[in-house]
């Protein structure tokens, strides 16, 4: 008889697998998580296939070190997706596994699980205390306790034997991970008609696979039909997930789904947890012990067994598009889990990638629209171009600017000001000659901020500092000014210039600490803030319900970026922020500086009109051969010298050029940040109508790719890149 083989996915950087000895490994462990000699090193590993022989003499093969069996195995439709992902995004299967898991699953040595954090009635255990005598009072009142909610394990004390037998009897679940619950669940308002219809077709739907887009203004309730929704998957015994952009939502998110759902098992998964936490919430998915699984983009891979929705909240957001090594699309991954499972994925925004955009146009995507906002009172904000030709900015800001600040000052109600600029000024220049303080290891210009001991220059790619010269290092003038507005400069501008207002910053300097921004929005909510100075972080999703005047600075400069997605960006960022006035009861008004008026996307702004600005920026891209139109690929090259990273892309192009059919391949260039920390960097764009051929292409290329000499040069592959 053969020795039985264990296949095992390691995290390299190479797409093969690696063969041990099975051990005692049967059938059964397949997903399992192993430990086994690498080199001098014990390594995780997951058990992925099983063989009969290997194509390496067995007496060269080592056993497997150890079998996690603590762990349930990863379920086969977890390790379908993994395979999915790798594939689609060219990257290893190992490297992938490993991207997917918590990292304290990564290190050979499980940490010890901390005990429950609470209890929870399950279904069978409702079946079972339904025939309890009259005599059971102590079982009778832990039933009652159950029913309003997990227990948590520090009330847990007089019932902790009844606890430990059902646990053992599977009537309760442990919960390992996540706060107590309220004890009360929140009421749900009444539908408006457009909420009702879009629940309507969306529960009416016949059951599998279908992908919606949820299009609904600022404050239209999208996040009420997710809430129904969920809770009949919830009532049915399935799971959902929803997953939405920035860490910074989800503690609120995750406080209005539990007081909306207090006896579901809610789990929140995202990059500010710490390593105990993300592996025990992350343990209860794989245990089937969550109902509810709210996280970013890295959640969509969660595994649960029960999924039967999923929702994407701002499925636009750049956020959800993974950067570094598995370069993935939460939402474009969610939609093809989705479809793997046949159940119904929502994606939820006021503006709509163009790619989804385009999808429900062509009736792939089923489009919900809500056209008003949810609240009876509060109708959109009116935006009003500031032409800053006529009405020239002073300290960045106009005349009309100021005098709305100081109106809403006057009324004690809340103004925004929104650039995208953090830092002092985005530059240091020279009133002598005009030189700009470079970095001198990337191209691009230092930073100029306000620190501690004075002002510091800062490379924004980098993360260089140093101080500022004292005369210009080209022609020696003393008279080196900052040039251009960023938050901390307006910030102390607007309080010389408002003295008795209340002037707060929120970027990413000062909300970078955990807690720090919840403090912040509460300081907002509780009106002890009058002007809001801040950068794309406070446009996304707060409700501020006193602030009745957003002031946009610095917007044109997305109009002349390269990047063909810069006013798609720009666009949405617009309309988010100008979403944030007048959301209660006082009508808002947006005021965004600009020197092009005219142009067609602010027009289209002023009457948020979003159909209008994807309609226009559609064509332009169809006549570009641009994205939703084409499908792209990008294949990056940094190294010491901008020569060797050109002409690996170059080797690589020519080994791709028999292989492309249907497939466009471009000349390398240089990037656009052609140099960041001394490291030149260079791109080669693939590019098809059609996404099979693209992808049959790139199976065949980055193999060939991978067989190159590439000494000093580091590559990587971004298929689908939102960022050039
Ligand atoms: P969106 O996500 O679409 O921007 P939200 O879901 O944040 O909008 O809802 C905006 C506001 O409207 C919230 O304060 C929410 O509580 C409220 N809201 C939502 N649906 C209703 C409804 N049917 N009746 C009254 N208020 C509602
Ligand atoms: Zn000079
Ligand atoms: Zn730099």
């Amino acid at each position: 008889m053969p020795t039985p083989i264990a296949r095992i996915a390691l995290d390299l950087p190479l797409p093969r697998l690696f063969d041990y000895l099975a051990g005692e490994a049967g059938p059964r462990d397949l997903g399992r998580r192993v430990v086994v000699p690498f080199g001098r090193r014990q390594v995780v590993g997951i058990l992925v296939g099983l063989a009969e022989a290997s194509e390496l003499p067995a007496e060269s093969l080592k056993p497997i070190t150890a079998l996690d069996r603590a762990l349930p195995p990863l379920p086969a439709d977890w390790l379908r997706l993994a395979r999915f992902a790798a594939d689609y995004y060219q990257h290893p299967l190992g490297a992938t596994l490993h991207a997917l898991l918590p990292p304290a699953l990564k290190r050979p040595k499980l940490p010890r699980p901390a005990g429950p954090a609470a209890y929870a009635l399950t279904p069978a255990g409702e079946a079972h205390v339904a025939g309890l005598g009259p005599r059971a009072t102590a079982r009778r009142r832990l039933v009652e306790r159950l029913r309003a909610g997990p227990l948590p394990a520090g009330e847990a004390g007089p019932w902790r034997a009844i606890l430990r037998d059902w646990l053992g009897q599977g009537h309760v679940a442990a919960i390992e991970s996540g706060p107590p619950p309220p004890p009360e669940a929140a009421a749900a308002p009444a539908l408006t008609p457009a909420q009702a219809a879009a629940l309507q077709a969306l529960t009416q739907a016949p059951p599998g696979y279908a992908a919606w887009l949820l299009f609904g203004v600022t404050g239209s309730g999208k996040t009420e039909v997710y809430l129904r929704l969920i809770a009949s998957v919830l009532a049915a015994g399935g799971q959902a997930l929803v997953l939405v952009p920035e860490i910074h939502l989800t503690p609120q998110t995750e406080a209005a789904f539990r007081r909306r759902f207090p006896a579901a098992r809610l789990v929140s998964l995202h990059s500010g947890l710490a390593d105990g936490e993300r592996l025990a919430g992350w343990r209860d998915c794989l245990a089937g012990r969550a109902d509810l699984v709210l996280g970013t983009r890295l959640a969509v891979f969660t595994p649960l067994e029960r999924l039967r929705l999923i929702v994407v909240d701002e499925e636009h957001d750049a956020s959800y598009k993974q950067q570094e090594g598995l370069r993935y699309s939460a939402r474009d991954v969610a939609v093809w889990r989705a479809r793997e499972l046949g159940i119904p994925v929502l994606l939820g925004s006021a503006t709509p990638s163009l790619e989804s955009w385009r999808n429900a146009l062509g009736h792939r995507y089923r489009l919900l629209t809500l056209p008003e906002r949810a609240h009876a009172l509060a109708a959109l904000p009116a935006v009003r171009l500031v032409d800053t030709r006529t009405d020239r900015p002073r300290q960045g800001m106009s005349r009309a600017l100021a005098e709305a600040i100081e109106a809403r000052l006057a009324r004690g109600e809340q103004s925004l000001v929104f650039i995208n600029r953090r830092g002092y000024a985005p530059t240091l220049y020279c009133n002598g000659c005009g030189y700009v303080v470079p970095c001198p290891r990337c191209s691009a210009h230092q930073v100029l901020h306000r620190a501690a001991g004075g002002y510091q220059l800062r490379c924004h790619h980098c993360g260089l500092a140093a101080r500022p010269p004292e005369a210009c290092p080209d022609c020696g003038s003393p008279d080196l000014r900052p040039a251009g507005q960023g938050t901390q400069r307006l910030e102390e501008s607007l309080a010389e210039r408002f003295p008795a207002a209340r002037v707060l910053r929120i970027d990413r300097d000062t909300a970078g600490r955990r807690g720090a921004f919840a403090a912040m929005r509460e300081a907002v909510q509780g009106r002890e803030v009058d002007i809001l100075v801040g950068t794309q972080i406070v446009a996304k999703g707060h409700d501020f319900p006193h602030l009745t005047l957003v002031g946009v600075l610095g917007a044109d400069q997305a109009l002349l970026s390269p990047d063909f997605r810069a006013t798609e960006r720009l666009f949405a960022q617009l309309m988010q922020v100008a979403g944030r006035a007048g959301r209660a009861e006082h009508p808002g008004e947006v005021l965004v500086q600009t020197a092009y008026p005219a142009h067609p996307l602010y027009r289209a702004l002023e009457r948020h009109d979003y159909a209008l600005f994807a309609g226009q920026t559609l064509r332009e891209r169809r006549e570009a051969d641009f994205p939703p139109y084409s499908h792209q690929a990008l294949l990056r090259a940094e190294a010491a010298g901008m020569e060797a990273a050109l002409d690996f892309l170059e080797r690589a192009r020519r080994a791709g050029l028999a292989l492309a059919e249907g497939v466009e391949l471009f000349d390398p260039t240089p990037a656009l940040m052609a140099r960041v920390a001394r490291r030149e960097r260079a791109q080669l764009l693939v590019q098809s109508r059609s996404r099979g051929r693209l992808q049959a292409f790139l199976r065949g290329w980055i193999e060939a790719v991978r067989a190159l000499p590439a000494r000093g040069v580091k590559w990587s592959v971004d298929v689908d890149p939102v960022d050039f």
